[in-house]
Formats: C-alpha cells, sequence, structure tokens
C-alpha cells in the first residue's frame, strides 16, 4: 500500500476494525517514510478464505451462519448481543489473519468453541454436543470431563 502523501512503498498497519457490520476492514495505516496516517477501507469478502464443507463443497464463508449458532447456543444465557458481535468479529479476523484462501468449515468450529469455553460454559457444551455430532455418549462425557478439569484448575 503506497502512501497517499509521499508515495513512499512502506506503510504500516496501526489499527485494524471491522467496519459495516462485518463486511469491510477499517485500517489506520502509518506511513514508515514521512510518518502520515490514513485510513483503508478493504472489503473483507474478498480477503475472506471460502470455506471447505465436510462433504469436500466450497461455499463463500457468511457470517449470518456463525450468528445463528451462536444465538442458538447462547438461548436464554446471560450474554449480550454485543459479546455475540465480539465473538464473530475475533472468528473473522482470525479467518482473514490465516491467510489462505480456503478453510475447513470444521476449523471455524474449533475457533467458536474456543470462544464459548470462555464465554460460556453451558452454551460451549450446547454447541459442542451439536457441530461435532458426537459418535458415542463417551466421546461427550470426554468433552465434558475436560471442561470440568479446565473449571477446577483455574
Ligand atoms: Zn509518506
Amino acid at each position: 500500500m503506497h502512501c497517499p502523501f509521499c508515495n513512499a512503498p512502506d506503510t504500516k498497519v496501526v489499527d485494524s476494525r471491522l467496519a459495516t457490520e462485518g463486511v469491510q476492514v477499517r485500517r489506520r495505516r502509518e506511513c514508515i517514510h514521512c510518518g502520515e496516517r490514513f485510513t483503508t477501507y478493504e472489503s473483507a469478502e474478498l480477503s475472506l478464505p471460502r470455506v471447505i464443507k465436510s462433504d469436500g463443497n466450497r461455499e463463500r464463508f457468511e457470517d449470518d451462519k456463525i450468528r445463528r449458532g451462536l444465538v442458538k447456543a447462547l438461548e436464554k444465557r446471560p450474554v449480550s448481543s454485543e459479546t455475540i458481535e465480539q465473538v464473530i468479529s475475533h472468528i473473522m479476523k482470525r479467518l482473514m489473519s490465516e491467510g489462505v484462501r480456503e478453510i475447513p468449515s470444521a476449523q471455524i468450529g474449533e475457533w467458536v468453541m474456543e470462544e464459548l469455553r470462555d464465554l460460556d460454559q453451558v452454551a460451549y457444551v450446547r454447541f459442542a454436543s451439536v457441530y461435532r455430532a458426537f459418535q458415542d455418549v463417551n466421546a461427550f462425557r470426554e468433552e465434558v470431563e475436560k471442561l470440568v478439569h479446565a473449571t477446577t484448575a483455574k
């Protein structure tokens, strides 16, 4: 990204955040040469990797899918809509920072679970049980036991 003031080729990103409900990334950049700061808006849709589904099909990333999953898992839990949006922002940032063209849907699911594990354990177990579609009861029990150990270790 060339500096619009002095045309130097090297600028650094000083701040990065999602704008326009996550479809754009707003970046504050600073020119390494002249020190001027400027803002760029980049379309996140273009830089977001495509999602590889478990059947091998590829599809466009949709933050609404994650939102629906989160809302469902967090039903009747003391977590605000604002917090849900923050979780989605985190996941989209991770997606973009991976710098890959395609990403397995399972990886995104793991990130959602990581976020939920810290946020609300009831929602975490709900989401994990649906998402992983546990093959048997033992796998599910193991997951819950890991959770209990993690909690008591804190
Ligand atoms: Zn400059």
